[in-house]
Parts: C-alpha cells; sequence; structure tokens
C-alpha cells in the first residue's frame, strides 16, 4: 500500500510517534493490553458488535437518507469486521495510519457527515466497553487499563478520520475561493470594456491615464490626451434610429483603433465621446495622430442598410504637465475639443489653440 495519504497529512514516523503519545497510546504494557482486547472483547463477539452496531446505526435519519443497498451494507459489515480484527494492532505503522485516513475518507466521499462519523464511534467505543467481560470487571487496575485503551484507540482513529474531513473542509473553502477569484476576474474584465463599442471604458481608460500621466511624469518622458466627439451624431439617431447609431458608434470605435498605433489606448468616455492615450508622444506627434484618426472616420462612409452615412469626428489634443491629474489633462483635451467643434467641427484642435473665450466657456 502506498501511503500517499500518510504523506499528505505528513505522518513520518515522528509524528506518528507523537500523535500516540498525545493519546497516551506509547509506552511497554500497550500491546498486552491490546491484545487482551482482541482476545477477550472482540474476537468472541465480533459478529455480535457488528449486527448491534447497524442497528443501532440505522435507527438514525442521516444513515438512512443514504440509501445504502443491501450489498453496498454487506460490504461496509466486511469492512467493519477487518476493522475490529486489527483494532489495536500494529496501530504504530505508516501503514495503519494510512488505512484509517483512507476509511474516513471514504466516508466523507460517500457523504457521512462528520458528527454522524464520530457518533459512529461513540457508538462502538460503548459497545465495546460494555462488552469487556465479568473476569476483568472484577481486577479494577485491569478493567481500568482496558477501558482506557478502548477509548484512546478509537479516538486515535477518531483523530484520524478528523483530519480528513478538517483537510476537505479547507479544499472546498480554497476551491470557492479560487471559483470567487475567476469570477472577480471576469466581472474586472467585464467592467474593462464598453459592451456598444467594445473598446476600453470609460472606468478603464481613466484609470490607465493615471498610471501611464504617473509614470510618464516620474521618468519625464511626453503623453497626450485626446478627446474625441461625433459630429452631429444627434442627426445620425434621428434619422436612422438608436440601433443604427448604436452600430455606426461601434464601427467609427474600431476605425479609431485601427487608425490609432498599437500602444494607444481607446476608450469610450461618454455617449459619442471617446478618450485616447498617446504614451510617449508629444503634442506635435499627438496631432498628427489625431488627424492620423480623423481622416479615418471621415475617409468611407459607414453602410446601413445599403444607405451611406458620412460621420466626421472632432479631436481636441492636450499634452500632460508635471503639475497635472488625469481631471486636468482630460479637462485641457475637452477644451481643445470645443475649439475644434466652435471652428466648424471635422478637425483636431490642440491646447494651443484654446482661446480665452473657451476657457471662459468650459470651466
Ligand atoms: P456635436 O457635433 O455638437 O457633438 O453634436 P451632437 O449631435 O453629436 O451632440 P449632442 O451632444 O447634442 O448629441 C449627442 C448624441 O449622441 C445624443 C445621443 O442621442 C447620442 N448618443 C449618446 N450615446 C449614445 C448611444 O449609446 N447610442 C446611440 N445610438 N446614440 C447615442
Ligand atoms: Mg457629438
Ligand atoms: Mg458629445
Amino acid at each position: 500500500m502506498s501511503n500517499e495519504l500518510c504523506q499528505q497529512f505528513g505522518f513520518d514516523r515522528s509524528a506518528i510517534g507523537e500523535r500516540l503519545n498525545l493519546l497516551g497510546l506509547g509506552g511497554p504494557a500497550i500491546p498486552m493490553i491490546a491484545a487482551e482486547l482482541q482476545s477477550h472483547v472482540i474476537q468472541p463477539n465480533v459478529d455480535t458488535i457488528i449486527e448491534q452496531f447497524y442497528e443501532a446505526v440505522a435507527q438514525t435519519a442521516e444513515f438512512r437518507s443514504l440509501a445504502l443497498g443491501e450489498s453496498q451494507v454487506n460490504r461496509l459489515k466486511m469492512t467493519q469486521r477487518k476493522y475490529l480484527l486489527s483494532l489495536g494492532q500494529d496501530f504504530d505503522t505508516p501503514d495503519y495510519f494510512e488505512s484509517r485516513l483512507r476509511v474516513g475518507a471514504a466516508h466523507e466521499r460517500s457523504g457521512v457527515s462528520l458528527s454522524l462519523y464520530q457518533s459512529f464511534y461513540c457508538q462502538l467505543q460503548n459497545m465495546l466497553l460494555a462488552l469487556i467481560p465479568e473476569e476483568i470487571r472484577h481486577k479494577p487496575d485491569a478493567f481500568a487499563e482496558l477501558a482506557h485503551f478502548i477509548i484512546k484507540i478509537t479516538s486515535l482513529d477518531m483523530s484520524l478520520a478528523i483530519e480528513i474531513y478538517h483537510s476537505n473542509e479547507v479544499h472546498d473553502l480554497e476551491d470557492s475561493i479560487t471559483v470567487c477569484r475567476e469570477e472577480s476576474e471576469l466581472l474586472r474584465r467585464s467592467l474593462r470594456f464598453d459592451t456598444v463599442t467594445r473598446v476600453h471604458s470609460r472606468l478603464f481608460v481613466v484609470e490607465m491615464l493615471d498610471e501611464k500621466l504617473g509614470s510618464a511624469q516620474k521618468n519625464g518622458d511626453p503623453l497626450c490626451a485626446v478627446m474625441a466627439d461625433l459630429d452631429h451624431f444627434k442627426l445620425i439617431n434621428d434619422a436612422h434610429g438608436h440601433q443604427v447609431g448604436d452600430h455606426v458608434l461601434h464601427d467609427v470605435a474600431t476605425r479609431m483603433v485601427t487608425g490609432a498605433r498599437g500602444s494607444d489606448i481607446v476608450g469610450r468616455y461618454g455617449g459619442e465621446e471617446f478618450l485616447i492615450i498617446f504614451e510617449g508622444a508629444t503634442l506635435d506627434v499627438a496631432r498628427d495622430l489625431a488627424e492620423r484618426i480623423r481622416i479615418r472616420v471621415l475617409a468611407d462612409p459607414f453602410i446601413e442598410d445599403s444607405k451611406k452615412l458620412h460621420i466626421t469626428v472632432s479631436l481636441g489634443v492636450a499634452e500632460a504637465r508635471a503639475s497635472d491629474d488625469a481631471e486636468t489633462l482630460i479637462r485641457r483635451a475637452d477644451m481643445a475639443l470645443y475649439e475644434a467643434k466652435e471652428a466648424g467641427r471635422n478637425r483636431v484642435r490642440t491646447e494651443l489653440d484654446i482661446t480665452a473665450d473657451s476657457r471662459a466657456t468650459t470651466a
């Protein structure tokens, strides 16, 4: 028998010795008392013990609810017989510990609760104690020794069963923690993306801006934020319906992503507004990139129900300063966007184009 459960529970020779000492199962007299248990209590009564034990166990609703068939009960009785005839024999070996851990595991797997399993042991303890013959009862010392041994040896088996049940509870807990982690990861992922456009969500893109801005400021690298807003988008909804509007939003977002560089981050900031992060880009570079996106959106009409829809976008660009946080940077990009709208839409404006007028309007 490979002692894998012993290994799992760390029952090497020294841990076994420790458990036995703890239960008072060490000492030179023990083998003799164990032999007495077998010859005076168990062997003469083994069939009676098994029958009485199952009769008592069958009274419990929990055992009945397991609805074991006759052949299963007979198998259990055979195992029980083997167990009884080995009780107290060679219990200081890894093989014994392994076999008790396995029996505990089998009960746990078959749905027997720990409390029921423990009451089986108590039942057995009581039966064994009651079967101590008269001739031993008359000798108080011998009786005490044997009675104590019965309690200790059944306690050992009970303690090994508890190991199994406890560890499985810990595994169940670990499993449910893993499930929670996976679910929260799914949730986190779903919060990262916008369902209509499939680009990043506002939550995520603003979080990323915070993060990227922090490292750009720390390393002295340039970074630009762009606010983009579709022009007269309300007219698309009014003329073609909200659903068509949604399709167009999705397609525009895709063009923004393909128009940007692979490392740029595009997120839906609001209704038909997008926030784009150009990491490592100065204002000039970012203006060119924004222009590329504007052209990409404008270049081909969007086809919906075989109708051609011409969409344009206005974009405002701002470059990060040492004193910026995400909010102040977005505000300047928004002011530049306002300039683009004011200048007639379908164009790119940077924060350098912000006039005193728009400053007052968007403040
Ligand atoms: P402007 O050029 O000044 O930006 O004009 P606009 O019509 O785009 O601006 P306005 O803010 O007046 O309207 C924005 C429109 O975007 C109104 C709203 O119906 C539409 N919109 C916002 N979110 C969604 C959405 O999720 N789906 C669809 N289909 N339309 C949306
Ligand atoms: Mg708009
Ligand atoms: Mg808008």
